[in-house]
Formats: C-alpha cells, sequence, structure tokens
C-alpha cells in the first residue's frame, strides 16, 4: 500500500514538473533554419516541422486593405500601412519568398495541425485602424477553421481590447509590459507577453500572473546562457525565441 502510494506521488510530482516545463515558440518563424527567413511561409514550416509548439508571426495592414505577415513598419523608407499591396509585390524576403499575404500564410499553417499560432497584431496609426486589422484578422482565422489554435498578442492596448470583444474565447496577451497582472486581469485579457528585461524588473509578475489564472510569455531570449536561465524561472509558461532548436535541447535536458 504504502508503495503504491510512494508511487503515484512519483507520478503526481513527475506530471506537474513535466507541466511546467516551458514551451517553445520560434520567434518570427524559425527563420534562422536555412532556406528560411523572417515571417516566411518557409519559417512557418520549419517551426512546425521541428516541433515547436507555437510560431510567432507579424500582421500589418497595407493601404488598399490587405493584411500582410512582415515585421518592420517600413520596407525601403515606405510605409507599410502607406502602400498598395500590388507595390509590396515589388519586395522580396531574405529567402526569395514574396511578403507573404496573411492568406497565403495561414494556408500554409493550415497544413501544420500541431503547432499553434501565436499571432502579432502590429499597432497600426490609429484605434480605427487597429481596430480594423484586428477584425480583418480574427474573420480569416475563423473562416480558415484556425481559431481554436490561434492566439492573439499586440503592444496596441486598443487591438487587445478589440480582439477581445471579437473573439473572446481566443487568448489575448498584451507584450508592452507597461502593465501589472492585475490590470491585464481587468482588462479581461488572458496572458502577459512581455520582455525578458520587464520580468528583470519586475521578478514577482510571473507568479502574480499564474495566480491570477493569467498566462505568461517571455520575449526574446536567445543563446544558450539566456534560455538556460529563462527556462529554469519561475511561472514561466512559454518562452519567444530565434534559438528554437537551442531551447528544444534545454528542455529536454
Ligand atoms: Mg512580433
Amino acid at each position: 500500500m504504502v508503495n503504491r502510494i510512494t508511487a503515484l506521488f512519483l507520478f503526481v510530482l513527475c506530471a506537474i514538473s513535466s507541466f511546467s516545463q516551458p514551451l517553445v515558440v520560434a520567434h518570427r518563424g524559425y527563420w534562422r533554419a536555412e532556406g528560411s527567413a523572417q515571417n516566411s511561409i518557409a519559417s512557418f514550416k520549419k517551426a512546425a516541422e521541428i516541433g515547436c509548439w507555437g510560431s510567432e508571426f507579424d500582421v500589418w495592414l497595407t493601404a488598399d486593405g490587405v493584411p500582410v505577415v512582415f515585421h518592420d513598419a517600413t520596407i525601403d523608407g515606405i510605409r507599410i500601412e502607406d502602400t498598395t499591396f500590388a507595390t509590396l509585390m515589388n519586395y522580396r524576403l531574405k529567402n526569395g519568398e514574396f511578403i507573404p499575404t496573411l492568406q497565403q500564410y495561414l494556408q500554409e499553417a493550415q497544413q501544420w495541425p500541431n503547432c499553434r499560432l501565436i499571432f502579432e497584431v502590429k499597432p497600426h496609426r490609429n484605434a480605427k485602424r487597429d481596430a480594423l486589422i484586428s477584425e480583418l484578422s480574427v474573420e480569416l482565422v475563423n473562416m480558415l477553421g484556425l481559431a481554436s489554435r490561434t492566439d492573439y498578442i499586440s503592444f496596441s492596448k486598443n487591438a487587445c481590447k478589440r480582439l477581445h470583444e471579437i473573439a473572446p474565447d481566443a487568448k489575448v496577451a498584451y507584450l508592452s509590459g507597461d502593465l501589472a497582472p492585475e490590470q491585464i486581469k481587468e482588462m479581461g485579457l488572458t496572458g502577459i507577453d512581455y520582455n525578458i528585461g520587464v520580468f528583470d524588473k519586475h521578478p514577482e509578475w510571473p507568479l502574480e500572473a499564474k495566480k491570477l489564472g493569467l498566462e505568461v510569455n517571455v520575449w526574446t531570449v536567445d543563446g544558450e546562457e539566456g534560455l538556460t536561465r529563462v527556462a529554469q524561472m519561475q511561472g514561466i509558461d512559454i518562452i519567444t525565441t530565434n534559438d528554437p532548436e537551442i531551447l528544444q535541447r534545454i528542455i529536454k535536458k
């Protein structure tokens, strides 16, 4: 009997410790892989291929209303928000791909059902455009049947609020790092996704967030040393990294 209880206790302990392993998110996809580039369709595929729990990407709305996957606000000095989609087709990513439309990107993601979509809505020029890009994003995600595997993140409070309103069942996390976990909870959001510097300044926030039922994601941590440190931090659910394979190796140890 005692042995059985001991075995059960050990089993529960193992289960708890394995649950507390942080999940791996590839930042802008796995772009350091060969043939990849930041926010390229290849980068999502490569993140999924190596078994990342999720892959992050950034979304802007062009002047003529096309959501595209791209990180910077500008390309070659031109603002994405002020540019037509046709103009963007003059550019290539570092791996030779065109800048993907959100629809093309999501259609690739449909082929990889085990990799979550960490969908960053970029902060647009004003609240109206923040709302518009949020609405178009949720509409497309829902239409393509990806709602259950898409988590939204944004530096924009407006976008976070709008995303939460129109996709109340989706996870929405705030990126800017200027709100305490309690304030995030009051806004109805589901998580904090903060820079490692924010958690170094507020080391109590991850566990505070956990107590409130919020999910905790940290970005962007790279390299053996940095990743080993955050992998051991208390209260971190998800680590967003440019080095997903290094993190996977650290977690396995
Ligand atoms: Mg991003």
